[in-house]
């Protein structure tokens, strides 16, 4: 059986082995996705999977409506508090903290009230030009 050579698709250099190999090592595998991915975007998807995961503990903990929680607990579960993608801010109460749908408003040092998006939140989203 005589086949043409294939070779390495980040160095050229030939490749031995399985014949679904592509790369002719983890090193040049991970350098063929950092030339596709620049590191930009791997800055990007680092922020989003934080906003998601948060988005997802707020979830599990509140499927609907208001629900208090320690901080601790969020903490400790890997909530990142300096992530969130947009503010609530209502004229009476501490600023909402939105990730995605769900969010978080301080209520204490210990304690944070975990709320759902509402259409009405629209409105009163923070913006550096109110
Ligand atoms: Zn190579």
């Amino acid at each position: 059986m005589s086949h043409l050579q294939r070779t390495c698709m980040h160095c050229n250099r030939p490749l031995v082995g399985r014949a679904d190999r592509k790369f002719c090592s983890t090193a040049c595998r991970t350098a063929h996705h950092n030339q596709l991915h620049p590191n930009k975007d791997v800055e990007i998807q680092k922020i989003i999977k934080i906003l998601k995961k948060n988005r997802k503990l707020l979830k599990y903990f509140s499927p609907n409506g208001k629900t208090t929680i320690r901080r601790s607990t969020l903490s400790d579960l890997g909530y990142d508090f300096r992530y969130f993608t947009h503010v609530y801010k209502p004229q009476s109460s501490n600023p909402y903290y939105l990730c995605f749908d769900y969010g978080i408003m301080v209520i204490s040092n210990e304690k944070c009230l975990i709320v759902n998006y509402q259409p009405y939140m629209e409105e009163k989203f923070w913006s550096p030009y109110p």
